[in-house]
């Protein structure tokens, strides 16, 4: 029997608070995710620092990961096998892709990709690509395989429906994160029927379509994508975790490239902070590695790293006011002013920090970012485009919303030990209040 046709003896299951069971027969998948590319997963968090928000978001990107391939599994074995509009031979290539569509995330993606100027989605080709244990399970499957799988997470696959499944508006991937956040956070927002839209779920050519007797299980979902956003991943303080974390990282460069004589040398970041980052490197950094240094930079000589450090670790995060950086950049001015004159670095304890999501859009052909619209399956076997039966969705359609919040350190501003401070630092809290 071919290596791709082959089934374990006994299926095995695993044990899910989301979706009760993952369930995996497949040799290959099976293969993949004893890789210790994929078992790094279980050491990177699904949610970056909002555990630091709420405390039951623990959960990692391993959990997220077979989520993900268990909705797309349930999508293929249990609503479009046996379809004529799909080809039961894109089965594995379509549970690999899920599988391991976020292999290349790292330690608190979302600063450190900023800090160092990297994007996952590379390190996710070179994982599929390079001389990895993922890359040999996948190539024992077909010499070309690999190659499939990652083009299917680059989006620049030709199979579109495939790409759909795992990448678009209504996606395996948005259908995990969104309940399984909800679940770990344990906020009431997030939950929707995805039982009732998975059975409506039709395959076409370039695209999953949704039948139009399902369109209010896909309201319900995409208000919940709405609600989250804004209850739980910008959620203030998890963004000042998130500023203190980018700034810890930039000092530490800062003082490396000022050949700053660290009490324990930063041997995970020097890569990094060269800029010539190897795979192998990427690999050994995970968050267990993070908090590792910045538990020992604590006791660094440099004031500002060490009580950023010791802000992370024992979360005594940044307060914040609301910002309007398009009225207030003469306030920011002022206040920059003001901290260097207190002694307060303001490149990293006075910060702007912005989020900013579209809910939902629609196809505007020629647009930067064209979205794939989701695609209601009338009646009469014609398309519409969701936000053309949908009021509620047509309501939050294609309208950006942005936030920006201030962040500074209410702690240092509270402290008037010299008499100098205290009026310099009155008027301070007073251009803050
Ligand atoms: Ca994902």
């Amino acid at each position: 029997m071919s290596y791709s046709a082959e089934k374990l003896s006994e299926e095995k299951v695993f044990k899910d608070p989301v979706h009760r069971y993952v369930h995996v027969r497949d040799r290959v998948i099976w293969d993949l995710i004893g890789t210790k590319e994929f078992q790094r997963l279980r050491r990177i968090r699904q949610l970056g620092t909002t555990f630091l928000t709420f405390h039951g978001a623990e959960h990692s990107r391993f959990n997220h990961s077979l989520g993900v391939y268990e909705i797309v599994r349930r999508i293929i074995d249990d609503v479009f096998a046996g379809r004529p509009e799909w080809n039961a031979d894109d089965r594995l290539l379509t549970l690999c892709a899920a599988l391991l569509h976020d292999l290349g995330h790292g330690p608190f993606s979302h600063s450190f990709e900023k800090v160092f100027e990297l994007d996952h989605e590379d390190f996710t080709r070179a994982i599929i690509l390079g001389k990895t244990n993922v890359n040999h399970v996948l190539s024992r499957v077909g010499r070309d395989f690999p190659q499939k799988v990652a083009d299917i997470i680059a989006k620049t696959s030709e199979k579109k429906l495939i790409v759909s499944m795992i990448s678009s508006q209504i996606d395996a991937d948005r259908m995990d994160y969104l309940q399984r956040d909800a679940y770990y956070t344990g906020v009431s927002y997030g939950q929707f029927d995805m039982e009732r839209i998975l059975r409506v779920m039709r395959p076409r050519e370039d695209q999953v379509v949704i039948k139009k007797s399902g369109m209010h299980a896909v309201e319900d979902y995409i208000m919940s994508r709405y609600q989250m956003y804004w209850q739980v991943y910008f959620h203030p303080v998890s963004r000042s975790a998130e500023v203190l974390l980018s700034k810890i990282l930039h000092r530490a460069k800062q003082l490396f490239k000022e050949n700053y004589r660290f009490k324990h040398e930063p041997h995970h970041f020097t890569s990094f902070f060269y800029e010539q980052v190897t795979l192998a490197d990427y690999l050994k950094l995970d968050e267990s590695v993070i908090l590792y240094y910045f538990q020992i930079w604590q006791e660094e000589d440099d004031p500002i790293l060490s009580d950023l450090c010791s802000r992370f670790v024992n979360r005594n995060l940044f307060k914040y006011v609301e910002f309007d950086p398009a009225k207030e950049y003469k306030k920011l001015t002022q206040l920059t002013a003001l901290f260097m004159k207190a002694g307060i670095d303001p490149e990293y304890y006075l910060v702007v920090d912005s989020s900013s999501d579209l809910p939902y859009d629609f196809y505007r052909p020629g647009e930067e970012e064209e979205r794939l619209p989701i695609n209601l399956l009338m009646q009469n076997g014609e398309l519409r485009e969701l936000s053309r039966e949908s009021e509620i969705v047509e309501a939050i359609s294609g309208k950006r919303r942005t936030d920006h919040k201030l962040y500074y350190p209410a702690d240092f501003l509270a402290d008037e030990s010299s008499i100098g401070e205290r009026e310099l630092k009155k008027q301070i809290r007073s251009l803050l209040e």
